[in-house]
């Protein structure tokens, strides 16, 4: 019988940052059967193979060999023989120090076929995420990557010339060295190195909580030592490493390695995130809140079959539109229901919702808040006489019903979904509460305050321990009713302006950030 044959990819993760993961990478992960990764692969990465196929991680944790080359490598053909989808992830890039001879010649001598696809490899991370460039006109001609770390195994294999790269003038990146960091300066002095040559020790790159140490060739193993600096590290070697003085950017990021907690519904939350992770921080989700459709079934049904009645309908939020939506859709209608109805919406998130649906809106106040929306409503006709249709949360502010009502207008509020407190709550966010690893709590709604509240009185913690920034006044005015530390909030009320809002507050005052690269002694002009 002919069986199906397998496929081998041995794929580059970068090294560590998963926006520096390739797009092929995503590509062939997302049609894996089984992934065999490293531990160096950032764990959002491993989520990005389908639901249901085996992520197993395995390889080298620091300096020690968990699973013996030959188990991965066994690992890897039998699943292909098996006729899997076989995804090799390996940290950074695969050909550079990644052992891909190894791997891809026993795929190959299997007779399995496969496809390699390249990463970012360590020193090229370090390199910009320390604002190094390896390689300079000025005083970088080349550029070597190079193994602090020989192997053991008995394997025989050329010595590195360590005294052909101490003449060399390039850059020199090592991996696998911060252990053997004494010997290797001392080799690269004795063969010519200018004792002042300048040395970076960059330790997780591009993570959110690398570390870089500074030096010189004669100092740099005391310092790593004193700092306590372990795998995984490269140092870069050479004059470019001056440059980080003035190019380091990832330490004037005032969010960067911040630990903040995003407490929106699970199905928002990513939004939030990835602005966060885009401004270096690190998010922990922790929902406070879940939306459940509420509402009397018929009442919504013959209020949402008649949209086209109303003068105006008036969203206060993306996911009253949302909720909307669906309930139009469960009812086989669309957008054309709404007619020649107006329609409000409160902010550009929300603006954005209708549009998704076909919808623009007529009116967006100029401030994203109840207020301003009443305001910008009357001064877009009489308002006497309107009929209005608010469909919204269950609990709510009243102050959008009760200023159109003041102004004449016949309101009707239609609850269509209700906040509600989740099940359960994940356990890394639950833990990091607890412990007290979090820097910042960001709060989209007055719920999620409230419900933020109540969960730090039941586990016993101060709700006003942890600085809160909140998106807009209403938000804020839960907060401080709930005795929570508000410190921030935004002058533009969305998610954006939340991150920035987080920005300003971790921004000391006099502009330096902690952390900032730290000069260099100034270069021997006998060595130039
Ligand atoms: N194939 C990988 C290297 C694997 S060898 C690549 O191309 O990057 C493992 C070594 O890589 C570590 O000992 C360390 O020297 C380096 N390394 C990997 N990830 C790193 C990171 N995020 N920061 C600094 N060094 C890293």
């Amino acid at each position: 019988m002919l069986s199906r044959r397998g496929f081998v990819y041995l794929v580059g993760a970068g090294p560590g940052d998963p926006g520096l993961v390739t797009l092929r990478a995503r590509e062939v992960l997302a049609r894996a059967d089984a992934v065999i990764a490293d531990h160096l692969v950032h764990p959002e990465v491993l989520g990005w193979a389908p639901r249901g196929a085996e992520v197993v991680v395995m390889g080298k944790v620091g300096n020690l060999h968990r699973h013996p080359q030959h188990e991965i490598t066994r690992a890897i053909v039998e699943r292909a023989l098996r006729g899997l989808v076989v995804v090799r992830l390996k940290g950074g890039d695969p050909g550079i120090f990644g052992r891909l001879g190894e791997e891809a010649e026993a795929v190959v001598d299997a007779g399995i076929d496969l496809e390699i696809v390249p990463g970012v490899t360590a020193a090229s991370g370090a390199s910009a995420y320390a604002g190094i460039p390896l390689t300079h006109r000025d005083c970088a001609p080349s550029v070597s990557l190079v193994t602090g770390h020989r192997r053991n195994d008995g394997g025989s294999g050329p010595e590195i010339d360590w005294e052909a790269l101490g003449k060399a003038s390039g850059t020199l990146v090592v991996y696998m060295g911060t252990r053997q960091l004494d010997g290797l300066t001392h080799r690269l002095r004795r063969a010519g190195r200018p004792a002042d040559t300048p040395v970076a020790v960059v330790r997780r790159a591009t993570w959110p909580d690398q570390q870089v140490v500074t030096g010189t060739l004669s100092d740099i193993a005391e310092r790593v030592r004193q700092q306590g600096v372990e795998a995984p590290a490269v140092a870069i070697i050479g004059e470019v490493v001056r440059l980080r003085e003035k190019l380091s950017w990832l330490e004037r990021r005032a969010l960067r390695g911040k630990r903040v907690l995003v407490t929106r519904a699970a199905h928002q939350a990513a939004e939030l995130s990835c602005l966060l992770r885009a401004a270096r921080a690190v998010p922990v989700e922790l929902p406070l809140i879940e939306l459940r459709p509420c509402g009397h079934r018929s009442g919504v049904e013959a209020a949402l079959r008649a949209l086209f009645a109303y003068d105006w309908v008036v969203f206060t939020s993306g996911n009253a539109v949302d909720f909307t939506f669906r309930r139009l859709e469960e009812l086989g209608l669309d957008a054309r229901t709404f007619g020649a109805a107006r329609v409000c919406a409160v902010g550009p998130a929300t603006a954005d919702a209708l549009r998704r649906q076909g919808i623009r809106a007529d009116v967006v106040p100029p401030e994203y808040v109840g207020e301003s929306l009443v305001e910008a409503l009357s001064s877009a006709g009489d308002l006497k006489g309107a009929s209005v249709l608010i469909p919204r949360a269950k609990e709510a502010r009243e102050v959008v019903a009760q200023g159109l009502e003041e102004r004449g207008a016949r309101v009707e509020v239609l609850p269509m979904y209700e906040n509600v407190r989740p099940a359960s709550f994940p356990e890394e966010g639950l833990s990091a509460l607890r412990t007290g690893a979090l820097d910042a709590v960001t709060l989209a709604s007055g719920s999620a305050a409230r419900s933020f509240a109540a969960l730090c009185r039941e586990l016993g913690l101060d709700p006003a321990g942890l600085p809160c920034v909140v998106i807009g006044p209403a938000t804020r005015k839960a907060a401080l009713a709930e005795g929570l530390a508000v410190t921030a909030m935004p002058s533009e009320y969305t998610l954006q302006g939340l991150v920035g809002a987080l920005e300003a507050f971790f921004t000391p005052s006099d502009g330096t950030l902690p952390g900032e690269a730290a000069p260099l002694p100034p270069r021997d002009t006998a060595h130039p």
